[in-house]
């Protein structure tokens, strides 16, 4: 079955005594158990939530995994996912990520005797010399933030299952209806929920998919144990964006080429990432492995005079972190998102103070288009 159809009715239950098309909220702590020793399959909501399962398993149906595990918000997702790890362990981690999974590695899980190493991993040979004998793990982004690096998914994958190494993708830029890790051979997808998959900026989750079943239980003791779950009503709203994310993401994907193709041209902006540009270096991979480009833009403008203007001038599109949602937003990483990147790691990056962020969001295009053009005169 198409993405499309599964996301449209996950949580729909056609054994439901009372027929209902969505899936309630259960907002309840507890459950009653029908006698000693006996249970529902629900005992305490921490522990299992019917609106947080039809959440996790409507994403493990979209990933093609044998399970999915909803947390409080992509960061207490990740943080689960490092419980697995033990002392010791060597993990390779994208150089261009995301700025609150870096601080979490090096400001946090480093004092637990976790040890990171960050490479280029759209450069698959480049992840295979970091290799060491106490890797554990490699924690790829699909695609890059804020720079829109791709990273060859299958070939890193099948990388990892040769040397025993536990492969870990962030898909939160790409999501299932464009990419889908564990197809090409990943072993867990993950995503921060808050963006893409809930859709509509109201809501903050973390989303996670596995494939093999011994490693599901492993994810489900730490997400048990550690408690980061999701609760029902977020559980619901996300389950309610991931409905519409095909059609969302059909219309964002299309105003993001159109605003690309300005931007390009523009005289005020001196360089485009965006991976639909056939010179964007990841084009033919993308085109390969993704079903689309998704719908970030990174750009430079050619003064930095230009990145307050933009910000603050654009009436449409808003000044605010985040991205994945119907509403466009705008950010200046180097101050917003990657503050906690150093300067010189940032100024290698490509993280500058002219480089703006653009999450292109459902609204028509040309007003989107008609809003940069007068932000930029
Ligand atoms: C936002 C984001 C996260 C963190 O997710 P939260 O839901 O904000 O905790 C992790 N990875 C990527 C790529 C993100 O964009």
């Amino acid at each position: 079955m198409q993405i499309a159809t599964q996301a449209a009715q996950i949580g729909l239950d056609r054994a439901s005594r009372t027929g209902a098309v969505t899936v309630p909220i259960y907002q309840t702590a507890t459950f009653r158990h029908p006698g000693l020793g006996q249970s529902t399959g629900y005992d305490y909501s921490r522990s299992g939530n019917p609106t947080r399962e039809a959440l996790e398993e409507g994403l493990a149906r979209l990933e093609g995994g044998c399970r999915g595990f909803a947390f409080s918000s992509g960061m207490a997702a990740i943080t689960t996912l490092l419980l697995l790890f033990k002392q010791g362990d060597h993990i390779i981690v994208t150089e261009d990520l995301y700025g609150g999974s870096y601080r979490l590695f090096e400001k946090i899980f480093q004092r637990f005797g976790l040890t990171f190493s960050y490479v280029d991993t759209s450069d698959t040979e480049e992840v295979a010399r970091a290799i060491r004998p106490e890797t554990a793990a490699l924690f790829v982004e699909s695609l890059t933030n804020p720079l829109l690096k791709i990273a060859d998914v299958a070939a890193l994958a099948s990388l990892c299952q040769k040397r025993g190494i536990l492969s870990i993708v962030d898909n939160t830029f790409l999501t299932p209806y464009l990419l889908r890790p564990l197809d090409l051979g990943a072993d867990i997808a993950l995503y921060s929920g808050s963006k893409y998959l809930a859709g509509h900026n109201d809501t903050i989750c973390g989303l996670v998919a596995v494939k093999d079943a011994e490693l599901a239980e492993r994810v489900y003791f730490h997400q048990n144990g550690g408690g980061a779950v999701l609760g029902p009503q977020d559980s619901f709203l996300t389950i309610r964006g991931m409905k519409t994310l095909s059609v969302r993401l059909d219309r964002q994907q299309e105003n993001a080429h159109a605003i690309a193709h300005f931007l390009v041209n523009h005289p005020k902006v001196a360089r485009v990432y965006y991976p639909g540009l056939p010179e964007h270096p990841g084009h033919d991979l993308m085109k390969r492995i993704s079903r689309g480009f998704g719908a970030m833009i990174a750009f430079e403008v050619t003064e930095p005079e230009l990145v307050e203007r933009l910000l603050l001038k654009t009436e449409l599109i808003s000044f605010a972190e985040s991205l994945g949602g119907v509403e466009s937003l705008i950010t200046f990483p180097q101050v917003q998102t990657h503050a906690d990147i150093e300067p010189e790691k940032q100024e290698r990056l490509g993280i500058n103070n002219v480089l703006l962020r653009l999450s292109v969001g459902i609204e028509d295009k040309d007003d989107l288009i008609a809003d940069l053009a007068k932000a930029l005169e």
